[in-house]
């Protein structure tokens, strides 16, 4: 009896910087979420709370079998890159960019497009291919809500000039495309306008891009962007992604968590699961019945591991268990109740595997957990610190949460 060994997963959407914000905006409407909770929030960040932020979520991302993640555009890289270095964890960090957009908080709202271009090139001049080469640094676009075009067109040169990626939240919700066609003149949303601007490349990993047609999926496919699907997160504020259209579209739809104020779970594992069931039950509203053979467990698994690494555009090393390729794995304990008795490997690691099963995790050669046990930080410290700074960080934004112990 052998346990089950699995290259390293590869989470394509966190944000490492909102684990101190887990729970601050649950129930609450979108734009409440946005501008009320999330914005103070994170606006009154400090690099030392980002750097506790990043700590506490790479743990978690480590329990659940996550040897690489695209950070989806935070506060604070410097901090982020500290923790990932010391975790030993590898990363493509970003920064939260906008330049405009309705509701922004003071300290954000003076940034021009020039700024927010000279500071990202700061910060890939200073981490990126840092920590044996495990941190690279992205360009960030928050949302084309907040962007001008001006900073769009700057963006997508500089990342031509600097041979890296993009990462973006692409049509959230029906609003953000309505916007779009208004203020844009195209004929429909975020993807259309994208496309005529040329900013449709393949070193663009879209987020979400629930809100898409037909001809958008194809403009995305021909154009070789890449997507990331956060099932927890769609379910709970954006609506059904047409993950099946974009597969057999040839799109790389990898797998993402978001951040724990959107989904409350960093597991790499859950989403697996979820996506899975999310995609045959979706069909009720693509063709009229669910279908059991929509998204099957090999390609969930594929979404999780080597189409995370083309998202990340680093497919050449990581990925899949191959001679010449990074050592990236997972040692998963299948003999423990969640998993027996196990028939088809694969089937078991996206139906049946809990974060619980995953017992070792090695990235870049190294031991990163074993036994269960995360090796460079010492957890406790860390839980103790996140408590302490997320309570102050709080404090300072102005933002209480409603206590709902009454209901019990
Ligand atoms: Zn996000």
């Amino acid at each position: 009896m052998f346990d089950l060994t699995c290259t390293g997963f590869i989470n394509t959407h966190v944000h490492t910087s909102q684990q101190l914000g887990r729970g601050i905006a649950d129930d609450v409407d979108l734009m409440t979420w946005l501008h009320n909770r999330i914005w103070p929030y994170e606006s009154n960040m400090t690099e030392e709370d980002s750097y506790i932020s990043t700590l506490l979520c790479g743990i978690e991302l480590i329990h659940s079998g996550v040897t690489c993640f695209a950070e989806a555009g935070g506060q604070h890289v410097a901090g982020m890159a500290r923790a990932v270095e010391l975790l030993g964890l590898r990363a493509c960090l970003a920064q939260s960019i906008m330049d405009s957009g309705e509701g922004l908080p003071a300290s954000w709202a003076v940034r021009t497009t020039d700024d927010c271009i000279q500071f990202q090139k700061g910060l890939y001049e200073k981490h990126h291919n840092t920590a044996d080469g495990r941190i690279r640094v992205w360009l960030g676009i928050r949302q084309i809500m907040n962007s001008t075009d001006h900073l769009l067109v700057k963006t997508r040169d500089m990342a031509k000039e600097l041979k890296t990626g993009i990462h973006m939240h692409v049509a959230e919700i029906p609003y953000e495309n309505d916007l779009v066609m208004e203020t844009r003149k195209v004929d429909h949303g975020t993807v259309t306008f994208l496309n005529k601007i040329d900013f449709l490349q393949d070193n663009l990993l879209a987020a979400h891009t629930v809100w898409v047609n037909n001809t958008e999926i194809d403009l995305l496919s021909r154009a070789g962007v890449k997507v990331s699907h956060c099932p927890a997160a769609a379910m709970r504020m954006l609506g059904f992604c047409p993950v099946r259209e974009m597969l057999n579209a040839g799109i790389c739809v990898s797998l993402g968590t978001d951040g724990a104020p959107s989904n409350n779970r960093m597991s790499i594992v859950d989403e697996m699961y979820l996506a899975s069931l999310i995609n045959k039950g979706r069909e009720v509203y693509a063709n009229g019945t669910t279908d059991p053979t929509a998204l099957p467990a090999e390609t969930v698994l594929k979404m999780a591991t080597i189409n995370g690494a083309k998202s990340v555009l680093w497919d050449n090393e990581i990925g899949s268990l191959e001679v010449g390729k990074k050592a990236d794995l997972v040692v998963v304990n299948p003999f423990s109740w969640p998993m027996v008795p196990i028939h088809d490997c694969i089937s078991s690691l996206v139906y049946c595997m809990r974060t619980e099963n995953v017992v070792s995790v090695i990235c870049n050669g190294k031991w990163i957990m074993k036994d269960k046990k995360i090796l460079n930080v010492n957890e406790e410290e860390v839980i103790s610190a996140a408590k302490q700074a997320s309570s102050e960080l709080l404090r300072r934004a102005g933002i209480k949460i409603p206590t709902r112990m009454n209901v019990l």
